[in-house]
């Protein structure tokens, strides 16, 4: 998060004034980089935080929200999406295999396909339900053991099992580099992968480094504190 002087932080302290500042920072970074600021999309993620929440970034215009836990997300968007049509929900935290069902029916993208099981989980499903959230593979840029992701180097033979074996049309890649490390050189290192194997979108890039993101080609930010506030327990 950009650190801006007291005056300023004191002034945002809604949902709505906070989402303004992080809108003008998301512009101000894409126009530094080159780049037109429609092509940056803001997930406002929204977990461990209640639908009152929601609701007030909707009133402040935001219509994609990102939940990383499946449970969290299906005991409060199926109410706000029949309330707000139009809004879209991401799952962006790790699946579990018993959670891939309620997954499918409810987001609109998946940014945490993550190993094989999960991905031929979803293609039963997509097809069951004949729904097709689009599909981002998470890849393991810093090769962290605890971590959710597919290896920088088996990333081209997950793709190949995604798309021939599964049917599974893969939109993007997605990253969270590790907490000690430079994340520019992981957004980098992502940006490029993606290049190689023709991937569009790049989800990368939170409260903390949206704008080194954007500076790599990030198409989505996931930006959870700087427009909801701290979260009162970890996610
Ligand atoms: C919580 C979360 C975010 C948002 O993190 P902030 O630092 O609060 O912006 C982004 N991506 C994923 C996968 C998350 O779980």
């Amino acid at each position: 998060m950009t650190i801006r002087p007291a005056s300023e932080t004191e002034t945002a302290e809604t949902v709505a004034s906070r989402l303004t500042l992080v809108r003008d920072d998301i512009v101000a970074a894409a126009k530094a980089a080159g780049r037109d600021p429609n092509s940056v999309k803001l997930i406002a993620v929204s977990k461990t935080h209640p639908a009152e929440a929601v609701e007030e970034a909707i009133a402040a215009g935001q219509k994609l929200f990102g939940e990383n836990r499946v449970q969290e997300a299906k005991a409060k968007f199926p109410q706000l999406k029949a309330e707000h049509p139009d809004i879209a929900l991401h799952i962006i935290g790790p699946l579990q295999s018993n959670k891939v069902k309620d997954a499918v029916a409810l987001a609109d993208a998946i940014h945490s396909v993550d190993r094989e099981k999960i991905a031929r989980g979803l293609a039963a499903e997509i097809k069951a339900q004949d729904r097709h959230p689009a599909l981002l593979v998470q890849v393991n840029t810093g090769e962290e053991p605890q971590k959710a992701g597919i290896a920088p180097a088996e990333l081209p033979d997950f793709l190949t099992l995604c798309r021939d074996e599964l049917g599974l049309t893969a939109s993007g890649l997605m990253c969270i580099p590790p907490v000690d490390e430079e994340p520019a050189l992981h957004f980098a290192l992502l940006a490029k992968l993606a290049a190689r194997h023709g991937l569009p979108e790049l989800s990368m890039g939170m409260s903390g480094d949206y704008e080194t993101a954007i500076q790599f080609g990030a198409t989505y930010v996931r930006v959870g504190t700087a427009i909801f506030g701290a979260r009162d327990y970890p996610a």
